[in-house]
Parts: structure tokens; sequence; C-alpha cells
């Protein structure tokens, strides 16, 4: 590789692969297939489509969805300025026009009018349909579709319909291995291997732990904070109660719990 390629690579949101999914993302780029991503909160979702943005050279359209979101916040609306109304893109409609990735985070908190505005574009007519300007747009050659969701939080109202989720090139992620989250968690809090594969022994301990009926166990993107506050000269047991106990629960028998396991480790 080139010294001006390694310079290239090296500008890039740092992005530590958990497995083949770089390379799946390019495929899919490659043949204008739709991505979906799965995968709990804190797992690099994120920063991976960010990575692959920059990697790829497109603009990112990012939209955290929520349940008040509807298809007009994706496509775009007339508003009344002082000379009349006029029409502004949304930012879907600008990744479509633009060659860009739009990232759709949470996709399934939007509200379900977003499926007719999706459907179209995520299969071959890649078209937008821009209802309130009679207009059906053809999306430019470089753009890509992606959305991601996170399995834990689904309920049967809010699941994804299997005819939206058909349409999607599929990759799960998940907490990486001990080893890849030590690299991950050490280069993003800007700390010693040591102190990162440690807190990563206690993620692994904390995360095996069934018996509390947690909603979610402690994510890669906890384990960064309070490496970054140990880092900076905070007593291990704050952080790690701040950072990765009182985040996981409301109860504070099971955050006691949870602390036990930490002083096995701090
Ligand atoms: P998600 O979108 O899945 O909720 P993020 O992408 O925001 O999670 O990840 C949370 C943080 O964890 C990121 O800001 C980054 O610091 C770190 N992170 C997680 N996974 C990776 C990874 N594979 N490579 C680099 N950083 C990562």
């Amino acid at each position: 590789m080139t010294s001006a390629n390694n310079l290239q690579k090296s500008m890039l949101p740092y992005y530590q692969p958990q497995a083949n999914e770089v390379e799946l993302f390019e495929y899919a780029f490659q043949h204008q297939l739709p991505v979906l991503i799965k995968g709990p909160t804190g797992c690099g979702k994120t920063r991976f489509v960010t990575h692959m943005a920059e990697r790829l050279k497109r603009s990112l359209f990012t939209v955290a969805c929520h349940d008040d979101l509807t298809a007009a916040d994706l496509v775009g609306r007339h508003l009344i300025g002082p000379e009349g109304t006029w029409w502004q893109d949304g930012p879907l409609t600008c990744a479509v026009r633009q060659g860009g990735i739009c990232y759709l985070d949470e996709v399934v908190e939007a509200r379900k009018d977003t499926t007719v505005v999706l459907h179209p574009l995520a299969d071959d007519r890649r078209v937008l349909p821009l209802e309130r300007l009679g207009e059906q747009l053809v999306a430019a050659p470089e753009f890509m579709l992606i959305v991601s969701y996170n399995p834990g939080y689904q309920n049967l109202l809010k699941g994804m319909k299997p005819s939206t989720k058909q349409r999607f090139v599929s990759i799960r992620l998940d907490y990486p291995n001990a080893e890849t989250e030590r690299q991950i968690v050490a280069n993003e809090a800007n700390t010693s291997e040591g102190l990162a594969g440690r807190l990563v022994e206690l993620a692994t301990a904390l995360r095996r732990l069934e018996q509390y009926d947690l909603d979610e166990v402690v994510s890669t993107r906890l384990l960064i904070y309070a490496a970054k506050m140990i880092d900076s000269g905070m007593s291990a047991h704050y952080a790690c109660r701040a950072c990765l106990a009182e985040p996981l629960t409301d109860d504070i028998a099971i955050v006691e719990a949870l602390m036990d396991v930490v002083s096995i480790y701090f």
C-alpha cells in the first residue's frame, strides 16, 4: 500500500471491525443494495456507518428516529417565508439527490407512514415518491439507504415488518470479543491496554450475570466513559459506579450487587 493510501486510511473515523462487515458493506454499496444493521446500544453501529461513509467518500445524512417521526420529516415539506411558500428537502431527499448515504438510526421507532417512502427506495425501483410535489425522484447511483435497530428493544407492535426486513442486506453487530473491545477502549479513551483490558474483563463478568433480569448489559460506550474517568485520576470504584452500574438499573440493591463484582476487579 502506498504512503498516500496509508495516510488517507488513517484519517478515517476509527473503526475496529468485528468480522467481515466492512467488506459486506462495500459489496452492498457496489450493488446498490440497502443495509440493515442490528445490534445492542453502544456496540458501534453509528461509528461503523460514519467510517463507511468516509471510506466510500459519500456524504452522510443521519436521522435519529423517534415515535413522532413522519414521512414528511424524511422527505421534506413546504415552508412559508417572506417570499411565499418554498420546498425544503428532508435528509432522505438530500441523500437521494446527491448520491449520499442516509442512515436511519432506530428505524422501528418511526411512524408507520415512513414505510411508504422507504419501500420503493429499498428495492430495485430505487425511487422516492415526493407526493407533495407530484414527483418520483430516481435515486442517484451512489445513494445508499442504511437502517439500524436494537433487537433487544423489540416488541410486537414496534417490530419491523417482514416485508420491510426482506428488502435489506442484514448485518448483525454485537459487543466485540474481548481482544477487539480492549483495543477499542484503549484507543477511544486514549488509555493503557492494561486498564482497558481490566475493564473488558469486568464487563465480561457483568454481562454474564443473568439473575438480575437487566434490560441491557454494559456497552462498549460505557466502558470508554469509565476508562476516560479512571485514566484522568478518578477513583475506579466511583467511576465504575457512575459509568457501569447506575446506567443499567434504578434498583439500588442491584447496583450494590453489580458493585460487588466491580470490587473483584478494582
Ligand atoms: P451504537 O450506534 O451502536 O449505539 P456507537 O457507534 O455510537 O454505538 O458506539 C459507541 C462508542 O463506542 C463509539 O463512539 C466508539 O467510541 C465506540 N465503539 C464501539 N464499537 C467500536 C468499533 N468497532 N470501533 C471503534 N469504536 C467503537
